[in-house]
């Protein structure tokens, strides 16, 4: 009945990186490393660590009909994501310009171009990609009102069936309208985005990570991730708060670890674990990821996640 375990709405970009050493300042021009472009932006990265794993996946996203976004839908179908649902044209590709010093600090500046238009408009266009889904999959680097029209799909369901169970990770961070946060199932948040939808709450000042799973939990959405690093994750549902430990691992590089762990996470909740089991193989995953470098180039495979 369903052809996807999980489907992604959200950004793709192509991630141009330059190593220096000393990022510039206003007025300044710095020589830097040969120039490295990869597949990145939240909602590429998610679909690719779903479909490494094995999930069937889907990505309803917008890219620029150019060489970038040619780049991120080969990106997505090496990985095995189906991309019938990746709109192109409108706007060039979305591009991050990534500079990185030799302590690993970097600078961003990010163009959305096409992923700002990815509208309400294009997800009603791909109601049979979001009734085919078991789960779908959110992140805030498309529009809000584009977030808010998948849930809302999602949260009517589809000719008396019920729409596909959301996941939302609300990265960068901005407000979240009430009914948007009301159907999160899980809400997944790390320690900053925590802080910033607590920053009106004394639990947003805490250094108890159970606070902000608590706080959050009662502000509506059906359940809460908290995802904490090297530390784990701690999972908040109905009735209960408990901590999921991380791996130790020798860690590289954690660029791209939670996006690789929503993107397990959503896999296997679309499979149907119940939250604290997915959220334990998520915790494998991201430790896999921040074992190597890069974003989707460090994602695992279901092997690679068994052996560790
Ligand atoms: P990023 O922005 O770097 O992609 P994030 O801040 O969204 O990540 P984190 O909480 O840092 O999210 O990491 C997500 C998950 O990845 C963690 O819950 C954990 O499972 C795994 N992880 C991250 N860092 C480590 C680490 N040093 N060792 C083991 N696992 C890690």
């Amino acid at each position: 009945m369903h052809d996807y375990d999980l489907l992604v709405v959200g950004s793709a970009n192509a991630d141009l990186v330059i190593g220096v050493d000393r990022r510039p300042g206003a007025g300044e021009t710095v020589l830097g490393s040969d120039l490295a472009v990869h597949p990145g932006g939240k909602g590429a990265n998610q679909a690719v660590a779903a479909a490494r794993l094995g999930a069937r996946t889907a990505l309803l996203a917008r890219v620029g009909d150019d060489d970038y976004g040619r780049l991120l839908l080969d990106s997505q179908r090496t990985a095995g994501v189906d991309t019938a649902g990746v709109l192109v044209g409108g706007a060039p590709t979305g591009v991050a310009l990534i500079t990185v010093d030799p302590s690993g600090d970097n600078s961003i500046v990010v163009s959305q171009g096409a992923n700002a238009r990815l509208t309400p408009g294009d997800v009603r266009a791909a109601a049979s990609l979001l009734a085919a889904a078991r789960v779908v999959s959110l992140q805030l680097e498309i529009p809000l009102e584009t977030v808010a029209e998948v849930v809302r799909a999602a949260d009517a369901g589809f000719g008396g069936r019920p729409g596909p169970r959301v996941v939302l990770n609300p990265s960068p961070t901005a407000p979240l309208p009430a009914d948007v946060l009301a159907v999160c199932d899980p809400l997944v948040v790390n320690e900053h985005e925590a802080r910033f939808l607590l920053s009106d709450d004394p639990a947003g000042s805490s250094d108890d990570p159970e606070e902000w799973a608590d706080a959050l939990r009662s502000r509506g959405p059906r359940s809460v991730v908290v995802t904490l690093g090297g530390e784990g994750a701690l999972v908040a549902d109905r009735d209960r708060t408990v901590l999921v430990p991380s791996l130790a691992v020798k860690a590289v590089d954690t660029t791209g670890a939670g996006d690789a762990f929503t993107g397990a996470l959503a896999w296997r909740l679309g499979v149907g674990d119940d939250l604290p089991t997915a959220v334990r193989f998520a915790v494998r995953v991201g430790a896999a990821a921040v074992t190597r470098p890069g974003a989707q180039a460090s994602f695992p495979t279901a092997e690679e996640v068994a052996a560790l």
